[in-house]
């Protein structure tokens, strides 16, 4: 080694060797999203020690180090070398960022912090979105605002990341209990560091060893915010475009930098322009306090939010999120698809009554659209088609279905493939069951109408039902019921809208219905017969993955036809109700009033411990004001596909609970789950369980909570008939 090599380039060949010695210790995941170096893979080290070597031949060889010699093989080398320079931890990984922004986009607003005005319409932010030349936006809100700014902040960062264009954010996170902490509030220096690294991200061509010498030493050094600030100046003459979002929530002392940044960017901003005039780089600061726009600047501008405005119309109308951008803004980009194209009407009706709506040209829908082509939507008056031959006798039908809502029945019956006439099979004598009766698939099927919920009805309909169809063979419960959430992240964790199948069955009793009301234990009484040989042998074939996936193709075939139904009141009823709807609540905190003034018995009901009144247990929790930060965090819901939602639908196996109560309580859902290992709670299965071969197949349309709706309903009896059709074909 000679004295003639420089300083920079010393610190650079240290760091590198520093780097590629960390193999061997495998540092644990921290919580935090930050990627630690140990937890980076062998490719990345040998890369290290490929570059350190190849550095380190050249002084060798000279005494002098000839740098412009040796370029990058991989442009990542840049910012990664770069984000683990001493004392630094390491970087904000893009899939833990880009999760953040699709999870915190979707958080409820709390209702107590409507809109007062839609962000998304300001001509600012067109203007700024679509400016021809770097510009600040200042965005700033008041402390009442501070979810709505928040969420923004996450919306538009998803929506440019959605459009491939290049992007660093650092948004505020609003904090939900029993989640794991998010990095933030962080060091405003640390925030600069990780939009810098985030910066360096979309520098896609660069390799010059020389660059990464110089960013290796600025990283290095760099201590206080002016000194980041000249980092990120460095890195924005490496880029041709980028978005800048931060939201100065996440800062320990955001008042200070709301005072600064705004003119520290512009000057930077400045700098960049005279020194590379094509680069574009427009910068968003959010803020809840004053923001001071530069002096003199033009480039600047700034949307004052107005306050709050807490009618309850304004929170019901909070419009998708996805129309707000115009798309004459977006241009060249891709916005995402409003939601609302999923349920367009269908052009052709009168040719083509069904399976309009072949989302995926490519997709299992398309190639099995042909054969299914014959589905007649339509209930009444539809005539054999195709292969199924109608039945002579009563007796040769083999598949009973029960249902007992009309909305689980509706399902069910527009997934038949004919309708058989009921009066062509006289009953029994002492039938009283109504039956509609046609095929699916292969397969003639009765479908009973339970008349109304619960055990001893179901168990009536069962009985009489094979009085007059005594060939029965396997007895199918169709419809919806209440889901345990099971652990985010896990296997068991379990949406609304997904399916569970019965793999046993236990039979609940519980005491009470709400929480505080009636006694509160809630007992397992007793567990029901084992299941049918047949019908566990099929089911431990479905769980092998080519057998889920099929039912999966399958269901996701059904609900797609459901989803096409003629009538546009069913088809609006049949969509998915969006994942921002799927709300859970932390299983102790209750659907009630939460202050005096909302209540007319607060002495008596919702101001007192464990007390709900009436009135709260009919309203809706929006109405309530139930808090989004009493939410649990879900891992699903944050790794949720915004397009095609229902493609997420997941189906589980396990062991259902049946009651004769509807469960609503977190508490109690919890307690028994995990004593009992149940997946849902319904009830009607106790009731068919012990009458012969029976598969309970439910959706999930509630969380079994106080703080349940019927908003999910249809849409739950809709993905159930499906999975119902793609059981059967599978079946025998
Ligand atoms: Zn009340
Ligand atoms: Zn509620």
């Amino acid at each position: 080694m000679t004295c003639s090599v420089g300083f920079k380039e010393t610190n650079l060949l240290n760091e590198l060797r520093a780097q590629s010695e960390c193999i061997a210790r495998k540092e644990t995941l921290q919580a935090t999203g930050i990627t630690c170096l140990g937890q980076l893979d062998e490719g990345y080290f040998s890369a290290v020690r490929d570059l350190c070597r190849a550095l380190e031949s050249l002084m060798d060889d000279s005494g002098e180090p000839r740098w412009t010699a040796v370029r990058l093989e991989d442009t990542s080398l840049l910012w990664k070398i770069a984000s683990f320079c001493k004392p630094h931890a390491g970087f904000l990984d893009p899939c833990f960022l880009r999760q953040q922004v699709k999870y915190i986009s979707n958080v409820r607003l709390d209702p107590f912090e409507a809109y007062g005005d839609d962000i998304w319409a300001h001509p600012q932010l067109s203007s700024w979105i679509g400016a021809g030349k770097s510009s600040i936006l200042l965005l700033q809100g008041s402390h009442d605002s501070r979810g709505r700014s928040g969420i923004f902040g996450a919306e538009l960062a998803d929506h440019i990341a959605d459009t491939k264009k290049p992007v660093a954010y650092m948004v505020y996170k609003p904090t939900l209990p029993g989640s794991c902490r998010p990095p933030f509030p962080i060091e405003e220096a640390e925030v600069l560091r990780h939009l810098a690294i985030q910066a360096l991200q979309t520098v896609a061509d660069c390799t010059s060893v020389q660059v990464l010498t110089d960013l290796v030493e600025s990283f290095s050094q760099a201590k206080t915010c002016a000194d980041w600030f000249k980092v990120i100046c460095d890195v924005f003459y490496l880029v041709s475009e980028l978005y800048i979002i931060i939201d100065l929530g996440i800062h320990a002392s955001s008042a200070d930098a709301a005072k600064t940044w705004p003119s520290k960017f512009h000057t930077i901003l400045e700098d960049v322009e005279a020194i590379s005039p094509e680069t574009i780089i427009r910068v968003m600061i959010i803020s809840c306090r004053p923001l001071d726009v530069p002096q003199n600047s033009v480039n600047v501008s700034k949307i004052i939010l107005r306050k709050p405005n807490v009618h309850p119309d304004l929170i019901r109308n909070r419009h998708s999120k996805q129309a707000r951008i115009p798309p004459s803004l977006w241009q060249a980009y891709q916005p995402p698809k409003p939601r609302a194209t999923q349920v367009e009407a269908p052009k052709s009706q009168d040719e083509s009554p069904v399976l309009v709506n072949n989302h995926s040209p490519n997709g299992p829908a398309n190639e099995t659209a042909a054969q299914n082509n014959h589905i007649d939507m339509g209930v009444a008056g539809s005539v054999a088609k195709d292969c199924i031959e109608k039945p002579a006798h009563a007796r040769e039908f083999t598949i009973a279905i029960f249902c007992a809502l009309p909305i689980e029945a509706d399902a069910v019956l527009s997934l038949f493939d004919a309708h058989w006439n009921q009066h062509d099979y006289s009953k029994a004598p002492g039938d009283d069951n109504c039956y509609s009766i046609g095929a699916i698939g292969r397969h003639n099927v009765v479908l009973v109408h339970i008349p109304s919920m619960g055990k001893s009805k179901a168990a009536t309909a069962s009985s009489q039902c094979r009085t007059t169809f005594t060939g029965i063979k396997l007895s199918l419960l169709v419809g919806i019921c209440g889901g345990v959430p099971g652990e985010p992240g896990s296997e068991g964790e379990r949406l609304l809208g997904d399916v569970v199948i019965s793999e046993g069955l236990v039979q609940y009793d519980f005491g009470r219905q709400y929480p505080g009301f009636f006694k509160r234990k809630a007992t397992v009484q007793e567990s029901l017969s084992k299941l049918d040989a047949a019908v566990s042998s099929f089911l431990a074939r479905l769980k092998t993955a080519e057998y889920t996936a099929l039912l999966l193709k399958n269901t996701h075939h059904y609900l797609d036809a459901l989803q096409s139904h003629p009538d546009e009141k069913r088809r609006l009823q049949y969509t998915h109700p969006g994942i921002e709807n799927d709300s859970l609540y932390q299983p102790f905190y209750l659907h009630k009033h939460h202050e005096k003034s909302q209540c007319s018995s607060w002495e008596d009901d919702c101001g007192t411990l464990g007390g709900v009144c009436e009135e709260a247990i009919e309203s809706n929790c929006d109405s309530l004001g139930c808090e989004y930060h009493q939410l649990i965090q879900r891992w699903r819901t944050q790794n949720f596909e915004k397009q095609g939602q229902e493609r997420n639908l997941t189906i589980h196996i396990g062991k259902l609970a049946s009651g004769d109560k509807v469960i609503k309580s977190g508490e109690d859902r919890d307690r028994v789950a995990l004593e009992e290992k149940i997946i849902a709670f319904e009830m009607e299965g106790a009731g068919l369980w012990d009458h012969g071969p029976c598969m309970v197949i439910k959706s999930i349309c509630d969380h079994a909570d106080c703080h349940k709706s019927k908003r999910w309903q249809s849409y739950a009896a809709a993905t159930a008939a499906a999975c119902t059709k793609g059981i059967l074909e599978q079946w025998g």
